[in-house]
């Protein structure tokens, strides 16, 4: 493993606030850990970045991502090892996807010791903020914004990355309902689905907003042309187990986020020797199956949420239940021996584990 090679300057808080966070009562997203990385680009360059305490951000209104949505994310997870170490869940790929994303943005790349090595340096720093219990995780969030001050559209020149962090409890304490969405789209070919930009998101509050007032947590996307086959939900990509079978929805037409937690699960799954298909899966086969009493389980994957499983999926008038998600058998196994992996107390065998 590197060093941290990356020579980042470090102003440290003179006022940690880690003695306000109640480690034993940890909600998602609502505390955000004593420093930040800050990087600014322009000229065609990464300039200036350095590891500052956590403070607001000075913009003009004229700050063109304000207005036209040139934003992107990153959602990564650090956890701490048997030994006390934080260790971080594979963030060489969320910084591959991070450029991805930002390729379709017209923004540019952050270079890999900007993301992983900076994030590896700030974790170091803020290290008390990883939580150790289970399934506590400190929660990392980088994201790149377009700060031309120009409210005209065109493509930024000037962006900043940051990484912010929050030390994060269980995503879900509950299965989550899910309501399959045939009239709102999320994404279509040629589109911004498979990537992290912040309008994915957005376009997305006015219809969870509508299901959440009929008593779903979450939406199931179908896609822009059929309404027919199902995409991902929300913030998690989707697994079915139909007979002996785990199927997720294809990549192909880059409707799709490629989450690191779909790419984990699909690894250990074959490992174990199950079937997987990623193919394009209607809801109309979903549905057949559970007729047929095949549909076995269903389950979101995604690094806030891990394994989230489906107590119930509902497309228009049909309610597909599924009892008892706390005996099923693949999302169990899945996420216990995910959590293994990222805790650290199973052998890396994939190189899945970055120390810091
Ligand atoms: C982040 C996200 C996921 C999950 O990706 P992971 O890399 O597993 O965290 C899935 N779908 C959408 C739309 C997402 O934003």
């Amino acid at each position: 493993m590197r060093s941290i090679a990356l020579d980042i300057p470090v102003t440290k808080t003179e006022h940690s606030r880690i003695g306000e966070v109640d480690m034993d009562h940890l909600q998602f997203g609502k505390m955000y850990s004593d420093h930040m990385l800050v990087a600014h680009y322009e000229d065609g360059e990464w300039k200036s970045a350095e590891i500052v305490p956590f403070a607001n951000l000075s913009l003009s209104p004229a700050t063109t991502f304000f207005h036209y949505g040139q934003a992107i994310f990153e959602g990564v997870k650090a956890y701490k090892d048997p030994e006390g170490n934080p260790i971080i869940f594979r963030p060489q790929d969320n910084w591959k996807r991070m450029n991805r994303s930002a390729a379709r943005m017209a923004m540019p790349d952050v270079p890999e010791e900007l993301f992983v090595d900076g994030m590896r340096k700030l974790i170091d720093i803020d290290r008390d903020w990883v939580p150790s219990a289970d399934g506590t995780s400190l929660y990392i969030r980088p994201f790149m914004i377009a700060v031309d001050e120009f409210i005209g559209v065109r493509p930024a020149e000037k962006f900043m990355f940051i990484i912010m962090t929050s030390p994060a409890g269980p995503y879900y304490s509950k299965p989550v309902s899910i309501y399959v969405q045939d009239e709102f789209v999320r994404a279509f070919p040629g589109g911004i689905g498979f990537t992290k930009a912040a309008g994915n998101y957005g376009m997305s509050m006015y219809p969870t907003q509508q299901i959440k007032a009929m008593g779903y947590d979450q939406i199931l996307w179908t896609d822009g042309y059929e309404h027919k086959y199902v995409q991902e939900i929300g913030t998690m990509n989707v697994f079915f187990v139909i007979g002996d079978t785990a199927i997720t929805p294809d990549l192909a037409k880059d409707t799709i986020l490629e989450g690191v937690t779909r790419d984990s699960v699909i690894t250990l799954l074959r490992e174990k020797g199950m079937k997987v298909e990623e193919r394009p899966i209607s809801i109309d086969e979903i549905a057949t199956a559970y007729k047929a009493g095949t549909f076995k389980e269903a389950f979101g994957t995604g690094t806030a949420a891990s394994i989230a499983p489906i107590s119930e999926l509902t497309f228009h008038e049909n309610h597909m239940k599924l009892a008892d998600p706390e005996t099923w058998e693949v999302s169990n196994w899945l996420k216990k021996e995910l959590a293994d992996i990222r805790y650290g107390r199973k052998a890396d065998t994939h190189g899945w584990i970055c120390k810091v």
